[in-house]
């Protein structure tokens, strides 16, 4: 048997708005899935609104919506383990942030704003398992920071300030925004192929320093003939998707600088698409995976380019 090839199934039901005892469910997504003992498996992932004040509190400070962070994805990577039973996992919001209930309309309050990419594979709230009105996701191909990307993080420091905690950069594994720039990189004759693909261009060449910086750093680390390598590539691809997300994390703690520092912090992480985890590499054995902190200066990135480097995840591919 192949790998699982899931199958999403949706329905809602059991809404009953006014009665103050109403529990309203939906479930988001049903898998059914073989695993590789061949055993069938169903996943059923459900949203939860109880008219009762039973949702989940909002992180008080950044640290706390960190944890809360890792901890959602740490359970959400841990549901499709392989097992023979069947799973039913609830998701407890508050039925007041979809405008059920009485009362007003539901007030804007996420404790995250995560920039991720737009990769069909990476349904942010999904693998962070959150509910409505928890993050506010900004999704472009690359996870880059154009003008647009910081104006809403700007829109979201100045007007959620009260409820927004954390600023989160998320790439993940196998970006093809980042593989595209490597390809263009390694084999400058395929950027003639985008000269009249201005769109296209502007989001390649916004990664080719990182892509350079990279190539850079594994040619320094390996020597120049690791260019060789058979899966040069592959390492120069997932080596520039973690840097990427790292600058653009760095550039955002940068940005925020005159706000308020303390409060409010700006990290990063890259989604694995075969494990469905977010991962950064281990600069500090004290850290315990998930996010990461945005590097403070140029020898935060010194740092960074050597844990990548000697991380499980790079470090074998050049082997
Ligand atoms: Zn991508």
């Amino acid at each position: 048997m192949g790998p699982s090839t899931p199958e999403k199934t949706s329905s809602a039901h059991g809404f009953a708005p006014s009665d103050p005892l109403a529990i309203a469910q939906m479930t988001l997504v049903h898998w059914a899935a073989y695993n590789e003992l061949s055993l069938m498996q169903t996943i059923d992932i459900t949203y939860r609104y109880e008219a009762r004040d039973t949702a989940r509190p909002s992180p008080p400070n950044s640290a706390a919506a960190l944890s809360r962070l890792n901890e959602g994805n740490r359970a959400f990577a841990a549901l499709l383990d392989p097992t023979d039973e069947s799973v039913e996992h609830i998701i407890s919001v508050d039925q007041r942030d979809l405008g059920l209930g009485e009362g007003t309309l539901p007030k804007q309050r996420p404790f995250a704003a995560i920039l991720g990419c737009s990769d069909a594979r990476v349904p942010v709230e999904l693998i962070f398992n959150e509910g409505p009105n928890d993050l506010f996701v900004m999704r472009v191909a690359g996870n880059g920071l154009g003008t647009e990307i910081l104006g809403s993080i700007k829109y979201a420091v100045d007007h959620l300030g009260g409820s927004l905690k954390l600023i989160v950069v998320l790439g993940h594994s196998g970006c093809g925004a980042l593989t595209a720039a490597v390809d263009v990189f390694l084999n400058p004759a395929e950027y003639l192929s985008l000269a009249t693909m201005h769109s296209l261009r502007r989001i390649i060449d916004s990664h080719l320093v990182v892509v350079q910086a990279s190539a850079r750093r594994i040619q320094s680390k390996f020597g120049t003939q690791i260019s060789d390598h058979p899966r040069y590539r592959e390492a120069l691809i997932e080596t520039s998707i973690t840097t990427n997300a790292a600058l653009a994390a760095f550039s955002i703690q940068q940005e925020l600088g005159a706000s308020d520092p303390v409060q409010l912090k700006a990290v990063y992480g890259v989604y694995l698409l075969q494990t469905r985890q977010v991962w950064a590499p281990d600069i500090s054995e004290t850290r315990g995976g998930g996010l990461a902190p945005a590097p403070r200066d140029a020898s935060g990135f010194i740092e960074l380019g050597d844990a990548i480097l000697r991380s499980d995840r790079i470090a074998e591919l050049l082997r």
